[in-house]
């Protein structure tokens, strides 16, 4: 089932044409994307019987993130071994957390200001919990997640890695718009295999990253079930579950981003992010 926010109201898709899910159900499930998460079991049993598919040709502009108001937005700095190397970090034997300030979220085609000169791309796949969930096994972890998207965990490198010995991480990825996300929430079943899904972030029509999720240090489910023994879960949350290598701060020279260029974050199975990016107060 793919899900995706048109004017922030829950839409499926049958026979590729969008249905707005409030009005289908006869008003059963909310008008408002951010609060489908809530009912998400009793949600995706309906979609099941409405034959909710893929999106036929859709206007990306229109559509918002497919979790705008998350409660809790996870990141994880390293999860692939090849960007903890390029970044010259120890492999953790615990996930190392920062979050993306929920402000950040933004729309899946919105452009984004760069705040600052040394901003960077990455590449993540994003995860949508769609079950509260507190101390979750490994082996329950996928039955808390709603589906994936597409994210750009952009960063400002400059802000992230300032401070003598606890550098600033939360904030240096969280200047406005700095979490587009998006196109639309895929859910798990709708995967080959929902633990090798291959991303590719194309720069100028380059590509710089090009990688699978089963190099993942931390899986998904397990990711689920490491973050919960500490936190509780809830619908509509976010997990950006890293990079990996060719971001733009590692290579030799550095590379940033500049006005006018394009990204494109390409994920098997959901689709295409693309984002320009624009001068600070245009
Ligand atoms: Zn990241």
């Amino acid at each position: 089932m793919y899900l995706a926010s048109i004017v922030n109201r829950p839409t499926i898709f049958v026979d590729g044409a969008p249905v707005d899910v409030h009005d289908a159900s006869g008003g059963r499930f909310p008008a408002g994307i951010a609060d489908i998460y809530e009912v998400w079991d009793e949600f995706r049993a309906w979609a099941s019987e409405q034959n909710a598919g893929r999106p036929g040709d859709i206007d990306v502009a229109t559509l918002g993130a497919p979790s705008p108001r998350p409660s809790q937005v996870f990141a994880i700095s390293l999860n692939y071994l090849d960007h903890a190397e390029e970044a010259s970090l120890q492999i953790p034997d615990f996930p190392s957390v920062f979050t993306k300030f929920p402000s950040c979220i933004g729309a899946p085609a919105a452009p984004v200001e760069i705040a600052r000169p040394m901003t960077d791309w990455e590449l993540e796949l994003v995860v949508v919990i769609g079950r509260e969930g507190h101390l979750v096994s490994d082996a329950d972890g996928w039955d808390h997640v709603a589906g994936l998207t597409i994210g750009q965990d952009i960063s400002d490198r400059e802000l992230q890695l300032a401070g003598p010995s606890y550098p600033q991480f939360s904030l240096g990825k969280s200047f406005p718009g700095y979490g587009p996300t998006g196109p639309w929430l895929v859910s798990p079943d709708e995967f080959d295999n929902r633990d090798d899904i291959a991303l590719r972030c194309i720069l100028d029509g380059e590509v710089v990253q090009d990688f699978r999720t089963s190099n993942l240090i931390f899986s998904i489910p397990r990711l689920v079930s490491l973050l919960s023994s500490v936190v509780t879960l809830r619908p509509g949350d976010l997990i950006f579950t890293g990079t990996s290598s060719g971001v733009g701060f590692a290579r030799t020279p550095k590379r940033f981003l500049a006005p006018g260029q394009e990204i494109v974050s390409e994920v098997e199975g959901i689709g295409a992010l693309r984002t320009t990016l624009v001068a600070s107060g245009s």
